[in-house]
């Protein structure tokens, strides 16, 4: 039977490849010949989820209250715990009620809200390079993508003068987030002050992912977009426990900020699923009380991670700056070849697998991205084949004496 009639909503026709997906089975290919693979492609942290947070989720297990169907708007209790941190750690009062909502990890959250908020035609301001579905959730909606390209000069922040009034005028969302994945650049409170500004003249909302609102370094703490004032007017922001806690085939995350927004989100959430199962979000009150040594154990093994790659990679001709923040290395591309080519180069070569920057829109070709998600003696054993295959970075023309 011919069954070509069977086709995906132009929506889905409409979206990019997914590179991580072709990936995948480039990785399958590379691993059926025998290559023994460093993963250091996707964002997956390699740790464990925190012993007092497992037991927390045993026992409630074993209460049979948990077993039905949660409340839609999450557990009061996890709610409540969300903004009792937020407190603690911004300095900010959110309503448990209005303010704040469990999600199924923040991509979902991130997704829904372009299909809550965005009308076919509506113009989207979305950095580039960035997490795809901060670009994949808008197109699903319909919405029309006005990339802003980030620079290296820049370092890696949006430069709000580059967005043409005419366009600004018209965007009805604008996406972000510092700490970024992938380029692992931080921002400092002033540009959060100029991004609310911007924000308020123009009337769009905005849409902070601060995924990384723990994993900084070197006494660095970043901003939450709610410290700025006016910003709850406008926007919203979006935590996840995957990264900080070990957490993330746990699927738990929220969002916090502008009731308005919010509430379009939760009533949309309300029509396709019935959130995280309530056991999970007792334990994740578990893991947001968690004293702050957990938090800076998590933070000594990334940065020792970060410090070990950087070094061994400044042997092989690459100068990285040291991030202030997140899990990973934005390493440039060896002059004249793309993203693609070098991170199948690198594949090929060594059997390591590096994320190509293209994965994360247009902006970031030139550029692959590499997680710290392996131990330094792994990381150690990536470098040593990168040596052996004679893959280094050469800055400009070659002199040879
Ligand atoms: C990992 C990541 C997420 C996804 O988090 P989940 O809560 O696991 O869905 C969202 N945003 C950014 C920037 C990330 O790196």
């Amino acid at each position: 039977m011919n069954l070509s009639w069977i086709k995906p909503a132009e929506r889905i026709q409409k979206l990019p490849p997914y590179v991580f997906a072709r990936l995948d089975e480039l990785k399958a290919k590379a691993r059926e010949q025998g290559l023994d693979l460093i993963d250091l492609g996707m964002g997956n942290p390699d740790g464990a989820t925190p012993q007092p947070v497992i037991e927390a989720a045993m026992t409630a297990l074993q209460n049979p209250a948990n077993h039905g169907y949660p409340p839609f708007e999450g557990t009061a209790n996890f709610r409540k715990a969300i903004t009792k941190w937020y407190n603690r750690r911004y300095g900010v009062v959110l309503d448990p009620n209005s303010e704040a909502l469990p999600l199924l990890g923040s991509k979902e959250g991130l997704g829904h809200l372009a299909i809550a908020y965005i009308n076919p035609g509506d113009t989207i301001l979305v950095p580039s390079p960035s997490y795809p579905v901060h670009f994949r959730g808008p197109i699903i909606a319909g919405g029309v993508i006005h990339n802003i390209i980030l620079k290296e000069e820049d370092d890696w922040l949006i430069d709000l003068t580059t967005i043409p009034d005419e366009v600004a005028k018209k965007a009805k969302i604008l996406y972000f987030n510092y700490p970024s994945n992938p380029t692992a650049a931080t921002a400092p409170r002033e540009f959060f002050e100029e991004i609310v500004a911007f924000a308020r003249k123009y009337e769009i909302m905005l849409v902070h992912d601060l995924c990384y609102a723990e994993l900084a370094f070197d006494g660095y703490q970043p901003t939450s977009l709610l410290e700025i004032p006016g910003a709850k007017d406008i926007g919203v922001e979006f935590h996840t426990l995957s990264k900080t806690y070990n957490m993330a085939g746990w699927r738990v995350g929220f969002v916090v900020g502008n009731r308005h927004i919010i509430q379009g989100l939760r009533t949309l959430k309300t029509n396709l699923d019935y959130g995280i199962f309530s056991a999970l979000q007792t334990a994740a009150e578990t893991a947001l009380q968690l004293p702050d040594s957990y938090l800076h154990e998590v933070q000594q093994r990334y940065r020792t991670r970060r410090d070990f790659l950087i070094d061994g990679l400044g042997k092989l001709g690459w100068n990285i700056p040291k991030s202030k923040a997140t899990m990973y290395l934005w390493v440039k591309c060896p002059i004249g070849m793309g993203s693609t080519d070098f991170a199948l180069q690198v594949l090929q070569k060594t059997g390591v697998v590096v994320t190509p920057g293209n994965a994360f829109g247009p902006g970031g070709e030139g550029y692959v991205r590499i997680s710290l998600i392996n131990e330094c003696d792994r990381l150690g054993e990536a470098l040593q084949r990168f040596k052996e295959a004679g893959i280094c970075y050469q800055p400009e023309a070659v002199v040879t004496a």
